[in-house]
């Protein structure tokens, strides 16, 4: 076993104990490293605190989840999926056993919604709170309520002694983690609870700042920054922060030829890794390798490395004060992915990351001026820049007594994405025009996809093509389905899998590609090579073929026999027919009904079908092959699965609908005005949203009618 016992957690474990054991809710501060994802549950553990529960740790990422279980049943010993396990969307790796659960904070919001008491917990660590993810901001609301009605049935039950100890309420306790100084924050929002700082052992870091401004050509300054540290700097690894995979892996190649051109023995070797959420767990882990005696390490990684992931050995650190953050404008429905500036907060995480075993030296490609007065204080939380559409329903689902415009946030998102949600939540059918989850809107929140997806999903019932949808959803879920640099673009007509057969198929977009590509792959024996011809990516398709299980499961009702897979093996080659096809292009326009897009007059352009503002974009390169009408002219009318700004908007995995399907959906779309649901509680709007917040063009600003009920 590793030297676990030296971390600053387990020093200070008595205390920490002492301050759970004495407080329903706590918040536990300690630097990147000093033990708190990996040690935490045992130390609460080897205390007793699973003898009568679960432990549950939230991770935002689903690696990290993963990474993290393997590592600790190693540390104990044990196997994993008994005593240490974990469970993340579409993967449960966790058995009757489980005492301590690493789970994603979207599957401990699933598991909410089949039990809102959370029984089968006695301690929930949510962690990393610092990185504040759009569901642990909202776990943070639900377990501020569960604690409270939890603690208090059972200090009622032990008032009057009511029930056996085996069937009273156990008592639940909260710890939240957090690396970075937000304690306060946190602390006051659970009610004054203690914050307990685990001192660091942090070395100094000195800190270099560049004398001129170097964000506009980042990459090149950072990679000549690494190598003036190679060449010139005492032993230490290098931490050089980018932004993201395909840069990340650029500037690895760009590295290595500098390396290679330096003249003989004027540096020693440089071993270059990279770093990225994506990045397959057993290459992540390589990270935790010293380098071999007399080699020096350049670890070239996304923000993971700032705070969640910890690179022993590093003493150099390149900040190019930058990242990739996705926002979302709920006024055209439009994501944007844009490298941005970091905030202060994170600029003194990264610089700290260099003194952790010796003191180490920071190099910001950035002024001291830029830093002081230009960079911004601290970064908006996900819930203040995403689409709310999943949250929006998870919590209409959970049917709390207090509405979701007046539930306690920690940051209240802004009033117009709560609109846009609520809007968009009104066209798939999943509220009624009171507000209220409908039948349907509940199914769609028990299907572990995106609203679209489950609406979708739920109209495949309806229409005979349950089986291509599933497999859809689940090539759409997967994400890497195609290698690295390879695209549904790429699959040319000529290639299409089954050859002649599936002509009439071609140029029907990327979700019927998937499709195609899908069975092409199981009919091919699920095959090494069919995934190589194709561009497709081996790891990606059998995940697809998981999530496929478990939707299938999912959707196995007694009658419909057709969509199961026999015992073990691909139910041979079965491929939708035209029929199916033309459904699934339908389901598709009913799940998607938000994101439609219809050609602009003789132009290939198209412009969104959207209530509020429509929106001009593009096809994205990337898509999948359309068929073009005699005059070179594309379909009128698209369903597209994003709607993404980069260098201007484009509509990217798209799929050709018809006039009649978008015709049914157009009322819906055109109508869905939430200026009832906001009227009804205007007063919830303003409230939930703080004061001072604008309200959006979309949303009534009459008085209240008051017709919600609290
Ligand atoms: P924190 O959550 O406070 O940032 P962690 O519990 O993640 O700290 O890490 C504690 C220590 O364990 C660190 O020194 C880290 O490098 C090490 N560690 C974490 N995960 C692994 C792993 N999978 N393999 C080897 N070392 C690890
Ligand atoms: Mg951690």
């Amino acid at each position: 076993m590793s030297n676990t016992g030296s971390l600053p957690i387990r020093i200070f474990s008595k205390d920490i104990l002492a301050a759970v054991k004495n407080n329903d809710v706590i918040v536990v501060i300690g630097e990147t490293g000093s033990g708190k994802t990996t040690q935490l549950s045992q130390i609460l553990y080897e205390a007793g605190y699973a003898s009568d529960g679960m432990i549950a740790v939230t991770q935002p990422r689903r690696v990290g989840a993963v990474t993290v279980a393997k590592r600790v049943a190693e540390e104990r010993g044990v196997q994993l999926g008994r005593e240490v396990g974990y469970a993340v969307r579409f993967e449960d790796c966790s058995s009757s056993a489980t005492r301590i659960k690493y789970l994603t904070d979207g599957t401990l919001l699933r598991e909410c919604l089949e039990d809102p008491q959370l029984k089968r917990y006695s301690i929930i660590v949510l962690d990393e709170a610092h990185e504040r993810s759009l569901n642990t901001d909202i776990l943070f609301g639900l377990l501020k309520r569960l604690v409270r009605s939890r603690n208090t049935q059972r200090a009622k039950e032990g008032e009057t002694e009511a029930g056996s100890s085996s069937s009273r309420a156990r008592r639940l306790k909260l710890v939240i983690t957090s690396a970075t100084l937000d304690g306060e924050k946190f602390s006051a929002y659970f009610g004054n609870c203690p914050v307990f700082n685990v001192p660091g052992r942090c070395f100094p870091v000195d800190i270099i700042h560049t004398l001129e401004d170097h964000l506009s050509d980042y990459v090149s300054a950072a990679i000549d920054t690494v190598m003036q540290i190679h060449t010139s700097q005492p032993d230490g690894d290098i931490l050089m922060f980018l932004t993201g995979q395909a840069e990340i892996e650029k500037a690895i190649g760009r590295i290595h030829q500098a390396v290679a051109s330096l003249p003989a023995g004027s540096a020693g070797p440089l071993v270059v890794l990279p770093l990225y959420a994506s990045l397959p767990p057993e290459l992540q882990v390589r990270v935790f390798r010293p380098a071999p005696e007399g080699t020096r390490r350049c670890i070239v990684a996304t923000n993971v490395a700032e705070t969640s992931i910890t690179v022993e050995g590093v003493v150099y650190v390149v900040d190019p004060g930058v990242v990739k953050q996705k926002s979302y404008q709920p006024a055209s429905g439009m994501d944007s992915l844009d490298v941005v500036a970091i905030s202060r907060v994170q600029a003194t995480q990264r610089a700290g990351r260099a003194g952790r075993t010796k003191p180490g030296k920071c190099f910001r490609l950035y002024t001291r001026t830029y830093y002081e007065h230009k960079m911004p204080n601290v970064t908006a939380p996900e819930i203040q820049r995403s689409s709310l559409v999943g949250t929006v329903l998870y919590l209409k689902s959970l049917q709390l007594e207090v509405d979701v415009l007046n539930f306690d946030f920690l940051d209240p998102p802004a009033v117009g994405a709560l609109e846009d949600a609520l809007r968009q939540l009104l066209v798939l059918d999943a509220l009624d025009s009171d507000g209220n989850v409908t039948p349907l809107g509940l199914r769609m929140s028990g299907l572990p996809l995106e609203p679209a997806l489950a609406r979708a999903l739920l109209a495949a019932r309806e229409l005979g093509c349950v089986r291509e949808m599933i497999s859809v959803a689940a090539m759409l879920s997967s994400e890497h389905v195609f290698l690295a640099g390879q695209g549904p673009g790429d699959v040319a007509a000529g290639d299409h899998p089954h050859g002649q057969d599936s002509r009439r198929y071609v140029g029907l977009g990327d979700h019927v590609l998937l499709l195609r590509l899908w069975e092409g792959w199981e009919a091919a024996g699920c095959s090494r090579e069919f995934a190589r011809e194709y561009g497709l990516d081996l790891r990606g398709l059998n995940f697809a073929r998981d999530i496929r299980r478990q939707l299938d499961g999912r959707q196995q009702r007694p009658s419909s026999p057709q969509c199961r897979w026999g015992g073990g093996t691909a139910p041979g080659a079965a491929r939708a027919s035209a029929a199916q096809v033309d459904a699934l292009r339908h389901v598709l326009t009913i799940g998607f009904a938000n994101k439609l897009a219809r050609r602009l007059p003789r132009h290939n352009g198209y412009k969104t079908l959207h209530a509020v503002s429509g929106q001009l974009a593009q096809l994205h390169p990337s898509c999948a092959q359309l068929r073009e009408d005699a005059d070179g002219l594309l379909p009128e009318f698209l369903v597209y699965h994003e709607l993404v700004a980069t260098s201007r908007p484009f509509l990217r995995q798209v799929c050709p609908s018809r006039a009649e399907w978008v015709a049914d959906v157009l009322p819906k779309i055109m109508s869905a005005d939430v200026r009832r649901l906001s009227q009804g509680s205007s007063r919830g709007l303003g409230g939930a949203a703080g004061s001072g917040q604008p309200r959006s063009p979309g949303g009534g600003d009459g008085g209240g009618g008051g017709d919600r009920g609290g």
